[in-house]
């Protein structure tokens, strides 16, 4: 009724498309989640700083979320609205000789398609990486020894009250799977890429690498959300819960995957509650073989 309602009055201002109580697993690579009283897709710019002018009169609580890839929702969904940028804000331009510009609903590995198409190299590593430009812009999401924090030339973003800002690569302060766009936080609108010209087929075959590696080593046939745990310093997560014997672990539909030791899958009707008892499982067995603390880096939502 909550989410009828405000769907109600977001419709009055919202050009794209607005959803009550809908289904969140239906938007999260995991397959988990409870309904979220709203979800909205915004058409463009304009009506997502209008989305915003209208959540603050209504003072109804909004989380943004590009594809789902990083994300578990727990299961009695999320209260408030969900603003959903994949497929939205989806233009790719060349901007400069070696910068392209990108909306943030841009899906990551279609950018690093067409940039290789046009001669530019840089983004190969994250070619595998499901999910949208604006999310693994704000996640810094990282692979193979590169980060996307290390190419961003500068990003334009709102904040929650609808002004412009834009930051530079500096600005961005991009650490470890974090950003200041998830620190303040902020809605990510595009991006500005630096890269280097190459040879398009030598580019493509470091892409085709890449993905070869991650079917070699990813359990990409099960849903998940990635790489349950940042990376501790002293080696990679996985190592360490594999070490602890905890590969094939299970919590109900849960399962720390045999093939790669940081993904938690969902083998079939796993709950939110399920992954975060697991991943508790985990942390505690691994810091009690080697002292190490794990930190989660999927991010929970709802609740
Ligand atoms: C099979 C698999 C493999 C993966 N491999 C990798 C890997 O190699 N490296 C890696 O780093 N990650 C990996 N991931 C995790 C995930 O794909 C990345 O973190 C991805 O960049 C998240 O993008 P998303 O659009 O799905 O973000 P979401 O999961 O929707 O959101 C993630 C976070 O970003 C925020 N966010 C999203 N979009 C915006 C925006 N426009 N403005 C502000 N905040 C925003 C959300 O609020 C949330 O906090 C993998 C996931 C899977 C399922």
């Amino acid at each position: 009724m909550v989410g009828t309602s405000l769907a109600l009055r977001l419709r009055e201002t919202v050009r794209g498309e607005v959803y009550a109580d809908e289904p969140m697993w239906r938007h999260t690579s995991f397959r988990i989640g409870g309904p979220a009283d709203v979800l909205v897709v915004p058409r463009d710019t304009e009506d997502l700083v209008g989305l915003l002018h209208a959540l603050a009169d209504v003072q109804a609580p909004f989380y943004v979320i590009g594809a789902g890839t990083n994300l578990l929702v727990m299961d009695e969904g999320v209260r408030g609205v969900v603003i959903k940028l994949a497929g939205t804000l989806s233009d790719i331009a060349l901007e400069d000789e070696c910068v392209a510009r990108c909306g943030a609903g841009v899906h990551l590995p279609a950018l690093c398609r067409k940039v290789a198409s046009w001669g530019l190299a840089g983004l190969e590593f994250a070619s595998g990486i499901p999910g949208t430009v604006g999310g693994a812009v704000a996640m810094n999401a990282a692979a193979y020894g590169s980060s996307m924090g290390e190419i961003v030339r500068s990003v334009s973003a709102l904040t929650y009250e609808g002004e412009r800002v834009v930051l530079d690569r500096e600005g961005l302060a991009a650490g470890v799977k974090t950003t200041r766009v998830l620190q303040e936080p902020l809605v990510l609108l595009e991006a500005e890429f630096a890269l280097r010209e190459d040879e398009p087929q030598a580019i493509v075959q470091r892409m085709q690498e890449c993905l070869e590696e991650r079917s070699r080593k990813q359990p990409l046939s099960l849903p998940s959300a990635g790489c349950a745990f940042k990376n501790p310093t002293g080696g990679g997560a996985g190592r360490f819960i594999d070490a602890a014997g905890l590969k094939g672990a299970r919590v109900g539909g849960a399962e720390v995957s045999a093939l790669h030791a940081n993904f938690i899958v969902n083998t079939g009707g796993a709950t939110a509650r399920d992954v975060l008892s697991l991943m508790e499982r985990v942390r505690d067995a691994v810091y009690e073989r080697f002292g190490v603390v794990l930190e989660p880096e999927v991010r929970v939502l709802g609740g």
